[in-house]
């Protein structure tokens, strides 16, 4: 059967798509809707020879921006399909699964019902991804939609890593405890690099860097994720383009009562205002910049350069120590994939724990590469991240 799989990944004010021929596994067509309810939206859109145009729109909501992805799929001179009957499924991004969702759901009505209740878990993203499947369900009404979770990869995480010290009343009240994001990267980024690297996943200790403008670091044991850096929400663990990481919670409630801060005033400025951005004046939060004024040799640049890589180092070591070794480390998104600066300096400083360095392997962006020497004890390798291929996968196998 010929499989057409559109997969959306909805944000509170954009809707990313790709249509995937999963028979010939090409992606036949993709892009991004911006500004959904803010006047000046357009659509990027991308067709299967990579050829770009760009749509504007004044689109009201997310309902009307997948009317409009949907038009200029069939559209003769931009699209990838004759008629939208040639849909055979839709794949959501859903963020937050709860401890309900370990694997990726077929959507029915028992679903969206528990997908309602998860809200209060991810009141910002969830509702823009339940949004995205309502809005299927209205235009493709005869299509089967398939959610895949950001957290479901975490799952496999146990009590002793997954709660954290406090009484245990808030865990049983409000199910506060580690969740982990990212978890459809990690898990392809690490599955890809035992298949390049001819290893078994499920005997391999790996940590895996998903650095991008979001950024986590997650460690998998017998093929199983043990651990992770992101937490009940996406701000712990690493400095991020926009969000602190790890912090002493007692600098909230000092805030709260040196500044005269409301909670959502708090959130706004840990969430939005911290990170590389916070530490930069509010100047940029672009890891581009940063670099820049690093090789330059200027302040705050170096400074923040130094920050953020001491901390990833800081997860790589503790999650290596709680492996009782790693052998392969694998690194993905944005920043890792595209700038040889970071890694060689993250490369420098594991050296001692058994990951030789060979520079000039490193000097590429976007590919899939091993950086270390054939000698090295741990192998480092650079794999590219693909999400929507992940979802893909999923919505084919649980509607094939
Ligand atoms: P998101 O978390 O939004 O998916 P990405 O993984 O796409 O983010 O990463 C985007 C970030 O990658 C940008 O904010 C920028 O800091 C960084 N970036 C992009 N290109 C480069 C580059 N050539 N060198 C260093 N950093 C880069």
């Amino acid at each position: 059967m010929l499989m057409k799989i559109l997969v959306l990944n909805a944000g509170s004010s954009s809707l990313k798509y790709q249509l995937f021929n999963w028979d010939n596994q090409q992606v036949e067509a993709k892009g991004n809707v911006e500004k959904i309810w803010i006047e000046g939206s357009f659509i990027k859109h991308k067709n299967h020879e990579g050829n770009k145009s760009e749509f504007p729109g004044n689109l009201a909501n997310h309902r009307e921006a997948l009317q409009k992805v949907l038009e200029i799929l069939v559209n003769p001179q931009h699209g990838a399909l004759e008629r939208l009957e040639d849909i055979n499924a839709v794949g959501h991004r859903m963020v937050h699964g709860g401890e309900i969702f370990k694997t990726s759901a077929l959507v029915n009505a028992k679903i969206m019902e528990i997908l309602h209740s998860l809200i209060p878990l991810a009141p910002l993203h969830n509702p823009a991804n339940i949004i995205g499947i309502e809005a299927v369900q209205e235009i493709l009404p005869w299509v089967p939609n398939v959610v895949v979770f950001d957290t479901a990869f975490f799952q496999s995480m146990t009590p002793e890593h997954y709660l954290y010290a406090l009484p245990m009343e808030y865990y049983e009240k409000y199910k506060i405890r580690k969740y982990g994001f990212h978890g459809t990267s990690h898990q392809y980024i690490t599955q890809r690099a035992c298949e390049l690297l001819g290893k078994d996943y499920n005997t391999t200790n790996i940590i895996s860097c998903h650095v991008g403008n979001g950024a986590s670091i997650a460690c998998i044991q017998n093929g199983k994720a043990l651990e992770t850096s992101l937490g009940f929400t996406p701000l712990e663990g690493l400095i991020m383009g926009t969000r602190c990481g790890d912090i002493d919670p007692a600098i909230v409630p000092f805030l709260i009562k040196n500044e005269g801060l409301s909670a959502d005033e708090i959130d706004t400025i840990l969430n939005k205002k911290s990170g590389v951005l916070g530490l930069y004046n509010g100047k940029s939060s672009d890891m581009r910049d940063i670099e820049e004024g690093y090789v330059a040799g200027k302040e705050p640049e170096t400074q923040i350069l130094k920050m953020y890589v001491n901390r990833i180092v800081r997860y790589i070591g503790g999650y290596a120590a709680l492996m009782n070794g790693v052998e392969v480390i694998v690194m993905a998104a944005g920043i890792l994939e595209r700038s040889p600066l970071t890694r060689a300096l993250i490369m420098k400083q594991l050296e001692r724990m058994g990951a030789s360095f060979d520079e000039t392997k490193n000097d590429f962006r976007e590919q899939e590469r091993v950086i270390t020497t054939p000698e090295s004890k741990i192998t480092v390798i650079v794999v590219p991240t693909d999400e929507e291929y992940m979802i893909a996968k999923d919505t084919y196998e649980l509607v094939k």
